[in-house]
């Protein structure tokens, strides 16, 4: 008798640990399903669940279907019609390419093709159970294929006790169906479970109409287009207006060459272009296609095939960014004011829907729920009205000096609008003024702030910071370390307006600040600095500093609530914020700078509506 313990795994149980790798769950039996009815050219393409997919999982197409000898092969690993040799891994263009989907599906399920090809008088049958793979016979079937995957792991029921409730799989197999929709423009869906229709798109149906069905109108109505070209790379897609934002990335559709990505190069570019717009923690919202030569990229890195890699990631960023940014600036930031109406009925203990409901014959709810805000999404943010200014009690204190804007600003036709008429200031703080279909409410130190941020973006991207010498140094005390990172990048430091040097072991002098930080704190932008260099441990990146330094300054030095302001200090900033654009809509720390209550708005708060 031999002691060796080393032996061959039988085939099965081979198979099985490599279905780890693909099958995890239905909702990985839909997408791998789905993505091969696609790259059989399918134009529709019909998913049916039962219990959540872990009962059934069935994909029907009407793509080019399979000849016998291709049957026959289709349940074997590696085997695949999509590459050739190693060479053809160069320039995937389809969405699948390892051979591996149907092998490990026939191996922890019991599974079924039925095909048949467009010019073929019958259709072909083959099932596969546990990985007994039988025979192909001839059936009676419509042109192209139905692949069906019964009872999902129950071979291996430690794999199946790890599923979830059938209503969590549903949910994640929709989202891969509602996902390849997105991304396969051209093709139509349909989604059933338990023989209930959940989800569907016709094939004739563009990008923003598929959003419409799959996210609703109000998110649909509230996108901004973006479409840019670089070389053979082209961008387009939606972007989303920063209110939308969510704690999670759930609804960052990234789509290369119609496969969904989940990419981290795409991910930070989105980051950077709505930097500024949104609150610490914050996910925008977006929907973009990115159509580029499939030799570019390599999807071969990940065994979902949701990480990609980019051959020149750098260059593809700031086309990127700029193409966002673009978008994002066009979104409209304003703060609704309907989300404040919402507020001051919970606070009076009754929803505006109930109130409503009082009132039968007055009920026109949009998509029957809420008050159009978009369903499962956070409450906007929107700042609890004081009764009094925060900072009442300080000394008020001089505004700061605005620049004189240029002489056609106050000629331009929408100055006319913005600009004339009475404003009211409320606790010193708030400034109302009417609209042409409403009022809004502006909040002078959020407004102020944003001013001050954007001049300061500006002055540090045309390479021009004013910077402003101090008659008497200020001396700051700091740790000896932090000192040696501050003078270790001294010259980077001047070249964005910030100029210092050591005094002494633990002190460093600041000359100089940048002239638009109109009440400096000096002590204040040294700390913020060292702590930023001390958490990067690298040179200080223009857009760092300015993330993190210097808009906590202009926050400071801007005016702050509670400062009494005359009627012209009130024209000059809502001018310089006119000036703005859509930046204007919130402070640099995404708080709202202005909130906007429409005649709607008032019409539904005092029930006319
Ligand atoms: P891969 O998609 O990586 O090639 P799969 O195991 O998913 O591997 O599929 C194996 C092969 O079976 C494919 O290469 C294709 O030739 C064939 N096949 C699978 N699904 C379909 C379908 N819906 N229509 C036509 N052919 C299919
Ligand atoms: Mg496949």
């Amino acid at each position: 008798m031999s002691d060796a313990v080393i032996h061959r795994l039988p085939e099965l149980v081979i198979n099985q640990i490599a279905a780890g790798e693909v099958i995890e769950r239905p909702a990985s039996v839909v997408k791998e399903l789905v993505e091969n009815a696609l790259d059989a050219g399918a134009g529709h393409v019909q998913v049916d669940l039962e219990e959540g997919g872990a009962k059934l999982v069935r994909v029907s197409d009407d793509g080019v279907g399979m000849v016998a000898d291709d049957l026959a092969l289709a349940f074997e690993p590696h085997a695949t019609s999509k590459l050739r040799d190693a060479s053809d891994l160069d320039h995937i263009a389809s969405l699948g390419f390892r051979g591996e989907a149907l092998a490990s599906m026939g191996s922890v399920a019991r599974c079924a093709i039925t095909t048949r090809r467009r010019d073929a008088q019958g259709a072909l049958r083959l099932a596969n159970e546990g990985g007994r793979r039988g025979d192909v016979e001839e059936v009676g079937a419509p042109r192209g294929t139905t692949v069906e995957v019964r009872d999902l792991f129950y071979n291996t029921p430690a794999r199946r006790r790890f599923l979830k409730r059938p209503s969590t799989e549903l949910s994640r197999c929709l989202d891969v169906v509602q996902r390849a929709a997105l991304g396969q423009l051209g093709v139509g869906f349909v989604a059933t479970h338990d023989s209930r229709r959940v989800f569907d798109v016709e094939a004739g149906m563009d990008l923003l109409a598929r959003i419409r069905r799959t996210f609703g109108a109000e998110l649909a109505e509230a996108l901004v287009p973006v479409e840019a070209e670089d070389g053979s790379t082209r961008v387009f897609g939606f972007v989303a207006p920063p209110r939308f934002s969510r704690r999670d990335t759930a609804r960052q559709m990234w789509f290369l060459n119609g496969r969904s990505v989940k990419d981290r190069v795409l991910l930070r570019c989105l980051k950077e272009a709505y930097r500024g717009f949104l609150v610490e923690g914050r996910q925008p919202v977006a929907f973009l296609h990115l159509a580029m030569d499939p030799a570019l990229v390599d999807v071969n890195v990940h065994p979902a095939k949701a990480e990609v890699r980019f051959r020149d990631d750098r260059r593809l960023f700031g086309f990127l960014v700029n193409a966002l940014r673009a978008g994002v600036s066009r979104t409209d930031m304003a703060t609704p004011g309907e989300a404040l109406l919402q507020r001051a009925a919970a606070r009076d203990g009754l929803s505006l829907r109930d109130r409503r409901a009082s009132h039968p014959g007055q009920s026109s709810f949009r998509d029957g729920g809420g008050l159009g805000v978009p369903r499962d999404s956070e409450p906007f943010v929107v700042r609890e009205v004081p009764g009094e200014a925060p900072r009442a009690s300080a000394a008020p204190r001089a505004v700061p000096p605005l620049v004189d804007l240029p002489d056609d600003a106050m000629h331009a036709p929408a100055a006319e609008d913005r600009l004339r008429g009475p404003f009211l200031q409320v606790a010193r703080t708030y400034l109302v003024r009417a609209l042409p279909d409403g009022f809004e409410v502006v909040d002078q130190h959020a407004l102020h702030e944003r001013i001050t941020y954007e001049g300061l973006l500006r002055d540090l991207r045309e390479g021009r910071v004013e910077v402003q010498r101090l008659l008497v140094p200020e001396v700051v005390e700091v740790s000896r370390s932090e000192l040696e990172l501050l003078l270790e990048h001294r010259d980077a430091l001047a070249r964005i307006g910030i100029e210092l040097d050591a005094f002494g072991e633990t002190d460093v002098a600041v000359h100089g600040l940048p002239a638009r930080l109109r009440h400096p704190d000096a002590a204040g932008v040294v700390r913020d600095l060292a702590d930023l260099l001390a958490r990067t441990g690298k040179a200080p990146d223009a857009a760092d500093v300015i993330e993190e330094v210097l808009h906590r300054a202009s926050c400071r030095s801007s005016c702050m609530a509670g400062d009494a302001l005359s009627e012209d200090e009130i024209r000059a900033l809502l001018e310089r914020g006119r000036e703005l654009g859509a930046a204007d809509q919130t402070c640099p720390h995404a708080r709202p700078t202005r909130v906007r209550f429409t005649l709607d708005d008032l019409e539904r708060a005092f029930h006319r509506k």
